[in-house]
């Protein structure tokens, strides 16, 4: 703990005194040493593609110059390397977004069975081109919870996607949205939209840290198939702004399970 120590003279009509004050800034010190850390990550993640791509320009134009498939094969990279920046941007901004508006619960009604086979739509593409089949249950009626439509589109678009990225190919994802039938348990318990895949599944002691900016278990393997280490944090933030809850259930050779629960008021 850090505290802050003030001393002051005080003279309340005579009756002299000292004032210490003491101030608890353990809390203040925590957010400076991980705002620093954040600009150190950030810093770090922006220079690795920065750097590639000042390697590459020197290399077009000096000893790529005159090699036409040399230079498309660069070409590419280059675009890998901007698409990647251009993604942590956008990731950055969407995390920012969410962190200031943290407070203030998001109360339109989404309704979440349209929602669902909308992202399932826009990710099909993707899991297809790995042989991943998206598997969808749930109920007939709709489903309304109060929250942002647009945050919660992208929690399952990251939670999707992840499932589609580390389950492995071949290997099914099951998405699965569920709420008890009985309004009185639905009061209770909210509403549960559960991805779970079939890959290789999260060691114990990683779990509780995935939501961590930057936190990845494989670097180099969550950088090949596009990640930008802060998916699952944006998640937890959108799930904290909803008053929800995430539980991440996984082992090794298990697959993992993403379960988020909104409450339905
Ligand atoms: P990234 O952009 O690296 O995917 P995330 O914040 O979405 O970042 O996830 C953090 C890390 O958690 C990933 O790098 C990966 O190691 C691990 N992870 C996320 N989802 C899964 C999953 N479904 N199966 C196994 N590992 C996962």
């Amino acid at each position: 703990t850090t505290w802050t120590v003030s001393v002051g003279a005080v003279d309340l009509e005579r009756g002299r005194g000292v004032l210490l004050s003491f101030e608890d800034v353990t809390a203040v010190e925590e957010a400076g040493a991980m705002r620093r850390d954040f600009v150190a990550n950030v810093s770090h993640e922006l220079r690795t593609p920065i750097t590639a791509l000042q390697g590459f320009i020197e290399t077009l134009r000096g000893a790529a110059r005159d090699d036409a498939k040399a230079r498309e094969r660069f070409l590419s990279i280059m675009d890998r390397e901007v698409v990647r920046m251009a993604q942590l941007v956008s990731d950055l901004l969407s995390l920012s977004r969410v962190e200031q508006n943290e407070r203030r619960r998001p109360t339109d009604p989404v309704e979440l069975c349209g929602l669902v086979e909308q992202v399932v739509a826009l990710l099909q593409p993707t899991a297809e081109r790995d042989g991943v089949a998206l598997r969808v249950s749930r109920p007939e009626g709709p489903i309304v919870v109060p929250g942002d439509e647009e945050q919660i589109r992208q929690v399952l678009s990251n939670l999707i996607g992840n499932a589609i990225k580390y389950g492995g190919a071949q290997r099914p994802v099951d998405i699965t949205l569920a709420a008890p039938a009985q309004e009185a348990m639905l009061r209770a318990e909210g509403v549960r939209l559960c991805v779970a895949d079939h890959g290789d599944g999260i060691e114990l002691h990683h779990i509780p840290r995935l939501t961590e900016r930057f936190y990845r278990i494989d670097s180099h393997r969550s950088r090949a198939v596009g990640g930008t280490g802060l998916g699952l944090a944006i998640v937890k933030h959108i799930v904290n702004r909803h008053r929800g809850r995430l539980r991440i259930e996984s082992a090794p050779g298990q697959g993992s399970r993403f379960t988020v629960i909104l409450p339905t008021r």
